[in-house]
């Protein structure tokens, strides 16, 4: 999976900057169609629009006049030749580059329809519900104006909205609310129960966040069981143990007994031998489940005890992600090591990550303010190219050079000073922080230095969304991380565009950015970045780092030599390059821990397609009962004397399903085991990979067959009348409550071979 060397990248470049002046030379013969279009009735836009034939040049022509024409009357907004630009190198199933306030909203509804002119049924993927919902209420005079339909669905919505929704040519909704409805189809038991359509095209909004930093992370869709309660005694000596009982690995991710820590949890549990048969892949993995809740996962940093619940924080976002829990051991144990009722434990009923949940769709496109940077994950991953559209108005913000620290309290108590000096003037602060303690405790400092911030924090989205669209007032402080309030503009002077307010922010410098940290990528740091200077606005933005960031702490594991520092704790310029090779390992590490994961999950999904098609055909079809003649010819006879076809033909698809579904779902669970011990399985064998596809590889052949198996002796077996099969009576029950969730960590390929990684793996 090398890396693109210089001269693919010169090619690749080449191929884009053809391409880009292809439609920019499309997007100038559209001009001599402006007349046209705007002697055009607005009654008269769809019909004319629907006899356009987008393959032919002169009709795009027409099309891109028509939309200019159209956003003028409609949303109040002529759209920008970068805009067009970028609309149509996405209608050409590319990742468009269009930097933060570009308007890339407008150039994804014109991409839309442009597809929906074109026969397709467009869904156009955004980060959150409340997006999703504002974007399609905001373009939605547009769409109509070309009759094209358009919707929404959120959290809330019901089956039929669902439904309904999904019939509209284009539907706005979050990843997760898509890929839930995905998993939901597999409870369908009959076909009108069936709520996700057949995937055409795809439009993704943050592309890069979605694609490339979310890929992986599975949805999971779970049905209740008898519920596991932890094992208390367990706890109590996981609670008790001492420094010198456990290890924490270098990059934090892992954490393991030391030889004095098993014999102190084998002494106290009574003498048992953790590591003998008995108890390898028992007790010793509640005592990682244990270790990890208690050791790993910080209260505060990972989650946050609210409402009696633990509600976990989603990294990347830092903010609490709702309907998200652990794989159900580490729920559990970090709700013991809190005080509070574990809730109940359940089994995965069909899981899918973000990546093959875009997979799905024959046509991608997908737009973000940074996705050059990306480049390499969306080609590897998803195939798809990457156009930078150029900005509408020349970028002048100033990105400051970073000022690194020799530790925390230096970087912190300099940041504290930076803002408060800026404060003085009026000038607007943004300052993103890493998560949500973080950003408590500058808020804390801050206020201590008379500096009073607002901090975006675990709140709702739109409740996020109206908190940032006025962090350019002036004098305004704001505290947020990341993630948080994206996808909402921040205009200077305030959200209700005072002309007087805005030239006097203007006059200030325009908003100040300040990072509290590089992260991970410098693809986020350029995110946060991007939020001052939109549209030509002015606007500087300047990073602040330690050598005790997490990000150099665990990428630069060897020790730097001594480097100069000035008595306020200020590197000079080693100290940059130092936080920027930190971050260049910690990007190689993220590419090759995304492609090692996929290779994991690759083969799953490509068995979950299968066991889907079978599934779907078993719902739609009379396969079910002609495979159950078939194999129980004279079960067969004896019933068709007495039941109606149709009954008999809607009994045997709910066998079928039934042991369908089961077999998947014992599947999944064995691939969980596979995954929990896969590293110890591979000692001294292949790699870890290869035993993993061979184990999942021979389980799946036979899962069909079994299943089918299992079918025909209930066939056989059941009662079955004219009114049909029961099969609760047959004690086959499905699950009575289901529910969804998102699993984040992520750490199953990671290196080393702790069995906890098993246990916060990808299918739990
Ligand atoms: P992005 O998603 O690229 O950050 P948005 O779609 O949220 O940007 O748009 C940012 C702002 O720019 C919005 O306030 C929108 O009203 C404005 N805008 C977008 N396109 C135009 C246009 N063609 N003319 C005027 N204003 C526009
Ligand atoms: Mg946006």
């Amino acid at each position: 999976m090398g890396r693109l060397t210089n001269a693919m990248w010169r090619m690749l470049g080449a191929q884009t900057s053809r391409n880009q002046s292809q439609s920019l030379s499309m997007i100038a013969d559209s001009a001599a169609h402006d007349e046209w279009a705007k002697e055009l009735e607005s009654s008269a836009f769809a019909d004319t629009a629907s006899e356009l034939d987008m393959s032919r040049s002169v009709d795009r022509a027409k099309f891109l006049a028509m939309v200019r024409e159209g956003g003028t009357r409609t949303l109040d907004m002529t759209p920008f030749d970068v805009q067009l630009q970028g609309a149509l190198r996405m209608l050409e199933g590319d990742v468009v580059e269009m930097a933060t306030g570009e308007g890339k909203t407008l150039a994804g509804a014109i991409a839309a329809i442009g597809y929906a002119l074109d026969g397709h049924q467009i869904h156009v993927v955004s980060v959150n519900d409340y997006l999703a919902a504002r974007d399609a209420a905001w373009m939605k005079p547009l769409y109509e104006l070309f009759g094209v339909s358009v919707a929404s669905i959120d959290e809330h919505s019901t089956r039929g909205e669902r439904q309904e929704a999904y019939d509209a040519d284009v539907t706005y909704a979050s990843v997760n609310e898509v890929g839930f409805d995905v998993l939901r189809d597999h409870l369908a038991l009959r076909e009108d129960e069936l709520v996700a359509p057949e995937p055409d095209v795809v439009i993704v909004d943050e592309a890069d966040s979605v694609l490339v930093d979310e890929a992986l992370v599975p949805l999971i869709l779970a049905g209740s069981t008898d519920a596991e309660t932890p094992n208390s005694a367990i706890h109590e000596v996981v609670a008790h143990l001492k420094t010198k009982h456990y290890e924490i690995d270098q990059d934090g991710k892992n954490v393991a007994l030391t030889e004095e820590g098993a014999r102190f949890v084998e002494t106290t549990l009574g003498g048992i031998d953790l590591y003998s048969e008995d108890h390898v892949s028992t007790t010793l993995v509640h005592v990682n489940v244990a270790l990890y809740a208690y050791y790993l996962l910080e209260r505060d940093v990972d989650y946050i005890v609210r409402d009696d619940a633990v509600h976990l924080i989603n990294a990347a976002r830092g903010r609490v992600a709702r309907l998200q829990r652990w794989p159900d051991g580490v729920q559990a144990a970090v709700e013991y090591k809190e005080g509070l009722t574990p809730t109940q434990a359940g089994e995965v009923i069909d899981t899918i990550t973000v990546q093959a949940l875009i997979g799905r769709y024959p046509r991608v496109a997908g737009m973000t303010g940074t996705a050059i940077t990306a480049g390499e994950q969306f080609r590897q991953f998803y195939d798809l190219g990457v156009s930078q559209i150029p900005s509408n108005a020349p970028n002048i913000r100033e990105d400051e050079p970073d000022r690194v620290y020799d530790n925390k309290a230096h970087k912190v108590e300099a940041v504290v000073d930076f803002v408060a000096e800026i404060h003085e003037t009026g000038q607007p602060i943004l300052i993103g922080t890493h998560d949500v303690a973080q950003s408590e405790e500058l808020a804390y400092f801050l206020e201590r230095a008379d500096v009073p911030a607002v901090v975006l924090n675990a709140k709702n989205d739109a409740e996020e969304a109206r908190i940032i669209a006025e962090a350019g007032r002036k004098g305004a402080v704001t505290v947020s991380t990341q993630m948080a309030g994206r996808g909402t503009d921040i205009r200077l002077g305030g959200s209700d565009g005072d002309a007087e307010a805005r030239d006097e922010v203007v006059e200030l410098g325009g908003l100040c950015v300040v990072g509290t940290g590089r992260y991970d990528t410098e693809r986020l740091d350029n995110q946060l970045r991007g939020r001052a200077g939109r549209q030509g606005d002015p606007g500087r933005s300047v990073f602040f780092s330690s050598l005790e960031d997490p990000l150099v702490v665990k990428n630069l594991t060897h020790q730097r030599e001594q480097q100069p520092v000035s008595s306020d704790g200020s590197m000079g310029p080693k100290g940059a390059e130092s936080v920027a090779s930190a971050q260049r390992i910690a990007e190689g590490a993220m590419l090759q821990l995304h492609s090692d994961t996929w290779a994991y999950n690759k083969q799953i999904n490509e068995q979950r397609n299968a066991i889907v098609r079978r599934r779907m055909t078993v719902l739609t079809t009379e396969q079910a009962l002609d495979d159950l003649a078939e194999s129980a010819p004279e079960r067969y006879e004896e019933l068709s004397g007495d039941v109606d076809r149709e009954v008999l033909v809607e009994a045997a698809r709910q066998i079928v399903l039934y042991h369908l579904d089961r077999a998947w779902a014992d599947h999944l669970a064995y691939v969980a085991d596979v995954q929990a011990s896969i590293h110890l399985r591979a000692l001294g064998a292949q790699s870890p990979l290869e035993e993993f596809h061979k184990l999942i590889f021979a389980e799946f052949t036979q899962l069909v067959d079994e299943a089918m198996d299992a079918a025909r002796e209930t066939f056989t077996a059941a009662t079955i009348t004219a009114d049909g099969v029961d099969l609760g009576l047959e004690g086959l029950h499905r699950s009575t409550m289901t529910w969804t969730y998102l699993v984040h960590e992520n750490h199953f390929a990671s290196a080393g071979a702790q069995a906890i990684q098993g246990i916060v793996g990808i299918f739990r």
